[in-house]
């Protein structure tokens, strides 16, 4: 069984082929990061331009690297949303494109569902599970039950964890995407400025990032001003170190109080190192409880994931028909495929 992802839901042009459900057989991403880059974020008349020029070029080479015709694929899934409207737009036409002309099954993904289960790509799913997700647009924590079962339990008030990395290193002068830039410098400084931790309500597992943010923005601008310097990366590891204990301190609290067999890393953040370290430290030495991370190029965007997610809906008896539309406001919790 061949299934084909598309995602275009950002800044990434992305086709993969998954055989049986866990086997790469071509997941070839063609990021726009380059243009971007000098516009300090991700401009959506641009991404949209890039996919409907690279959406051919992926999609061939996807299929060569696979060794596979069209003939071949089972079914093709696809990013339904949450994402841009007009990047979203280009996956779901060309996926409906071509779902038609070769009369093959079509199956809309939700992205995040397709960013957990990038972990089914290296391990095999243990219910009932907790998924931590930091990404760019997104931190939740989604307790799953069983497959297609998504239950946020917890999720941002404000900023998403990669949305506070990135502004943080935009004050930091530091290139767009900002998060592997603060990680790097984190590992050389040491947390030694005061920053604060958001654990909002007892018992809450919600997050919020912006008053962190703000801090940093407050710190580096109060020593320009008192012409004093503060070193970059002790504030990058200061900052680091408050994202990744409320995430760690919250994830700990929701893996006891759902017993879950396993906690599962996923979304652009998850490539952080600091945090992958962390959580190791915290569920490695727990019993029962089995962690999984994926390697880096399956946490930022990738279309392997959603033929990974496309593959358990397909095989649910799951269809989309051709009035399939980009939906950049979809919810996770009814994606489901009931
Ligand atoms: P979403 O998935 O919520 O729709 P997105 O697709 O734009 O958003 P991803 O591609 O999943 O987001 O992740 C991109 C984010 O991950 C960026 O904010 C980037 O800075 C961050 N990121 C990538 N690598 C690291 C890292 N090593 N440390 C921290 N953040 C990182
Ligand atoms: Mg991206
Ligand atoms: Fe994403």
């Amino acid at each position: 069984q061949w299934i084909m992802g598309i995602e275009t839901s950002c800044d990434e042009t992305a086709v993969a082929i998954v055989k049986n459900g866990t086997e790469i057989a071509a997941n070839v991403v063609a990021s726009q990061i380059e243009s971007h880059k000098r516009f300090g974020g991700v401009v959506p008349e641009i991404a949209s331009r890039h996919h409907v020029e690279q959406m051919t070029i992926v999609l061939e080479e996807a299929l060569s690297q696979a060794g596979i015709t069209m003939k071949d694929v089972s079914a093709i899934s696809v990013t339904e949303g949450p994402g841009l409207v007009g990047a979203l737009l280009v996956g779901v036409n060309a996926a409906k494109a071509i779902s038609f002309a070769h009369d093959i099954p079509l199956v809309g993904v939700h992205h995040i569902a397709g960013h957990i289960y990038a972990n089914r790509l290296v391990s095999e799913m243990a219910f009932p599970l907790m998924s931590l997700v930091v990404s760019g647009g997104h931190t939740e924590l989604v307790y799953m039950k069983e497959h297609g079962h998504f239950e946020v339990i917890g999720e941002t008030r404000d900023d998403a964890a990669g949305e506070a990395y990135d502004k943080v290193a935009r004050t930091l002068s530091l290139p767009y995407p900002g998060g592997p830039h603060i990680d790097r410098l984190a590992q050389s400084g040491t947390p030694s400025i005061k920053l604060p931790r958001a654990w909002l309500e007892e018992g809450s597992y919600d997050f919020s990032f912006s008053g962190l943010k703000s801090a940093v923005i407050n710190t580096v601008h109060n020593a320009e001003q008192r012409g004093e310097s503060i070193a970059p990366e002790d504030l990058a590891a200061s900052f680091q170190d408050s994202v990744i204990d409320v995430l760690v301190t919250k994830t700990i609290r929701a893996v006891d109080e759902y017993h879950v067999k396993q906690v599962l890393l996923a979304g652009g953040v998850a490539a952080n190192k600091g945090l992958r370290t962390a959580l190791e430290a915290a569920f490695g030495e727990k019993d029962g409880i089995d962690l999984v991370i994926p390697p880096l190029n399956l946490c930022t965007d990738n279309a392997a994931m959603i033929a990974a997610a496309g593959t358990i809906l397909f095989n649910k008896g799951v269809r989309s028909n051709l009035a399939l539309n980009a939906n950049p406001g979809l919810d996770i919790t009814i994606h489901n495929g009931e």
